[in-house]
C-alpha cells in the first residue's frame, strides 16, 4: 500500500499529486510547490522516496 500524501505544507491544499514518470516528485496544484528527492531512485522506491520527502516537509510557520 502506498504511503499517504500529506496536505501541502505551504498552502494547506490536499490537491497534491505525484508524477507517474521518472524522476518521481510530488507537486501541489494549489500553489505549484514541488518537492523532489535529492537522488531520485527508479520504480517503486522512487515513488516512496518522493512521498517521504514530501511528508517530511514541515508546515511553514504562521507568523508574518
Ligand atoms: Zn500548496
Amino acid at each position: 500500500m502506498m504511503d499517504e500524501l500529506k496536505p501541502c505544507p505551504f498552502c494547506g491544499s490536499t490537491d497534491v499529486h505525484i508524477t507517474d514518470a521518472w524522476p518521481h516528485y510530488v507537486y501541489c496544484l494549489g500553489c505549484n510547490a514541488r518537492v523532489k528527492p535529492i537522488n531520485p531512485q527508479f520504480g517503486e522506491d522512487g515513488i516512496k522516496e518522493a512521498v517521504m520527502a514530501w511528508n517530511r516537509r514541515r508546515p511553514v510557520k504562521e507568523d508574518t
